[in-house]
């Protein structure tokens, strides 16, 4: 451990917290729902960004019941742009689990709480602490940043040894009286003054305390988990356009990460390559797709980085004057460009569908 005593931190802390205070939306809420959807958002996504959306889902879904009654896709459709969509679909299972198996009465124990689809030990500890004053402690990214630089932890907390010396180091810094103002205090602190750059030791409460801080070793810590290889995908889209303003989209069944959204027809492929119109007909017939009179207007290429996936993607714009047979038609739909704006989209098609298609419609 450091040579900061638990005691002396906390006091510390709770002081600097006290003459830093963060009027955040979800600031002082002690509402488990509410809390929940906070963080479920911060799970991935930094506060400023996190902000409207918490705001949109706040007022679609006032309370659990009205999240359990909602369809996925009215979810999805608020979500869309935030990314790791599995947390929408988590949120809603969990919500209708709430409302059917617990008679709509949010759980009010670590264990239980950790049991909801999507809640893993910083979430439950974050619920548990800020809406029952439960004393667990949060461990997240501004966490391990703090307290891996004031002790100088040279494991990773992706490592399993890693992992285990944060939480006991956390659990013996937490502060069992007030753990959700220690929670706040500490995520805050991570947040707006251990900064992952440039953090603020000149005018730190703790820099005669911290380890980096001394040995000048502060860019070094947390350790960081040894780089994963990102790898690269080519996926190829049809933007299938008719002369009454419709186009063609399908809604993902699969497993993938964008399972529920709504795409446009097309295909995985492992090299780079640009399709030729035969091979493009042959793969729209996958789908039951066989146009009359059609036209490749343009290829358009798109680049997307996900988190170990680089995604490059080729739109094909076809203009078509009508299908062959709307019977043979799998797993598609046609809509009008103008109704776009109720299916939810994966990030880069929304921005390619804003930017390419020929008449604009409502958002
Ligand atoms: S001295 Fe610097 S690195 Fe250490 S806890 Fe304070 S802000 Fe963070």
């Amino acid at each position: 451990m450091g040579t900061i005593s638990p005691i002396s931190f906390r006091k510390k802390l709770l002081t600097w917290s006290e003459e830093h205070p963060r009027n955040l939306p979800w600031t002082n809420i002690v509402d488990p729902y509410t809390i929940w959807i906070s963080e479920v958002i911060l799970q991935q996504t930094r506060a400023e960004q996190a902000i409207p959306y918490y705001q949109k889902l706040m007022k679609s879904f006032p309370s659990l019941a009205h999240l359990a009654n909602s369809s996925l896709d009215e979810l999805l459709l608020i979500w869309e742009g935030l990314g790791y969509y599995s947390r929408a679909r988590n949120l809603h299972k969990a919500a209708k689990f709430i409302q059917n198996e617990l008679n709509g009465v949010f759980p009010n124990t670590y264990s239980e709480i950790l049991k909801l689809p999507g809640v893993g030990d910083y979430t439950a500890a974050a619920i548990s602490s800020f809406a029952f004053k439960l004393a667990f402690p949060v461990v997240d990214g501004n966490v391990v940043r703090v307290l891996g630089r004031l002790c100088g932890v040279e494991s990773s907390f992706h490592s399993t040894e890693g992992r285990k010396q944060f939480y006991q180091l956390a659990n013996q810094f937490l502060d069992q009286k007030v753990p959700d103002l220690y929670n706040q205090a500490i995520m805050d602190f991570g947040a707006t003054h251990c900064l992952p750059s440039n953090p603020l030791c000149n005018s730190c409460p703790f820099h005669l305390q911290c380890t980096a801080y001394k040995i000048g070793r502060i860019q070094d810590f947390p350790i960081k988990k040894s780089r994963q290889k990102s790898s690269e995908k080519f996926l190829h889209y049809f933007l299938l356009q008719d002369s009454k303003d419709r186009i063609i989209i399908r809604q993902r069944d699969d497993r993938s990460i964008w399972k529920n959204l709504f795409e446009l027809p097309g295909l995985f492929l492992d090299q780079e390559k640009t399709l030729t119109a035969p091979q493009i007909k042959k793969n729209l017939r996958l789908f039951g797709i066989a146009l009359n009179n059609y036209k490749i207007l343009k290829i358009k290429q798109y680049h997307h980085l996900l988190t170990h996936l680089k995604l490059n993607i080729k739109f094909y714009i076809i203009h078509y004057d009508g299908l062959k047979d709307q019977k043979t038609l799998n797993k598609i739909q046609m809509v009008e460009i103008k109704t776009l704006s109720k299916y939810a989209f994966p990030k880069i098609i929304r921005l390619f569908l804003d930017q390419n298609l020929n008449r604009r419609y409502a958002k």
